[in-house]
């Protein structure tokens, strides 16, 4: 028999090699300190006593409140990933797979402080009802407070991002950080809130600061891309806590293909 890979944390890459090896006929084996698989991107269940998110799941208005579950972040699985959609799909769930679980979003909503929800459409507009805030998206992101001297400032640095050949994304990009690169100290507030800081962290859950140019200029234009895009899916998320419909039935699967997990085994 094979000797079994030892694979370090049970986290979506942990879990990502198990499946590519065992599917392969690698046997492997799981060592993770938690007790639960997942990592950063695994459900937090809530814990009683937590003042306002206590009084949310008591709250007879939601249904099951009980089993409300935190998130990092919003999950959010955008139209351009290719290898995670395919992994999807190969996690078995009911008569289907996870990926079935992929809900399309239609809409972004941006909350500005002191100012009334603005609501654009998440892609190519596919319905005539969403015409009229597809048509407003221009005046709706003009509505934001960046002057249009900053957004040709922005426009430009993506051209450059665009136009970058791979060398020069690797070279000079990827030792860039975003909030260098889109020139943040010398702009308004409203230009570091939404184009600087907004896109690191609601993207990717980065520090502007610290993030390269590299990652975070290829990532907006492929959504952008995707967005512009006839039948395109900019964004997509999952209909339930992620350990639910996917981390779970992904460990499930793995165990009946012969995957040890090891858990609460810190490696040191
Ligand atoms: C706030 C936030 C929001 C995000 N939102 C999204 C999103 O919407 N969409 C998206 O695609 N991505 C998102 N991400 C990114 C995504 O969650 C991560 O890229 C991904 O979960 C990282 O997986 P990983 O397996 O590389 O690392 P981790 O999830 O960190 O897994 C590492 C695992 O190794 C274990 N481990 C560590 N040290 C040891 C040790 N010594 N011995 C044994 N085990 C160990 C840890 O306990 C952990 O389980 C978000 C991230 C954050 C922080």
């Amino acid at each position: 028999m094979k000797e079994p890979v030892v694979i370090l944390g049970a986290g979506v890459a942990g879990l990502s090699a198990a499946q590519e090896l065992v599917d392969r006929g690698v046997p492997c084996v799981i060592y993770e300190a938690r007790g639960t698989p997942g990592g950063k991107a695994r459900s937090i269940p809530l814990k009683p006593g937590r003042g306002e998110l206590e009084a949310l799941a008591e709250s007879p208005a939601l249904p099951g409140a009980r089993s409300l579950h935190g998130e990092h972040g919003f999950r959010f699985i955008p139209g351009f990933y290719r290898h995670l959609p395919d992994t999807l799909r190969r996690i078995p769930s009911g008569d289907g797979s996870v990926l079935d679980h992929l809900a399309l979003t239609r809409d972004i909503l941006i909350a500005p402080d002191n100012a009334a929800v603005k609501r654009l459409i998440s892609g190519f507009p596919v319905r005539y009802r969403e015409l009229p805030a597809s048509l407003l998206t221009m005046p709706t992101l003009m509505g934001l407070g960046i002057p249009p001297r900053e957004w040709l400032v922005f426009l430009d640095a993506m051209y450059r991002v665009l136009s970058a050949s791979p060398q020069r994304r690797l070279a000079e990009l990827e030792a860039t950080s975003w909030w260098d690169f889109v020139r943040a100290e010398e702009m308004s507030e409203a230009y570091r809130r939404y184009l600087c800081i907004g896109i690191t962290r609601a993207l990717v859950a980065m520090k502007a600061q610290v993030a390269s140019t590299r990652t975070i200029g290829t990532i907006f234009y492929q959504l952008v891309a995707h967005s512009l895009d006839v039948g395109g899916q900019l964004d997509r998320v999952l209909d339930g806590p992620t350990s639910e419909v996917w981390i779970g039935p992904w460990m499930q699967a793995l165990q009946q293909k012969g995957v040890r997990f090891c858990f609460g085994t810190r490696v040191e």
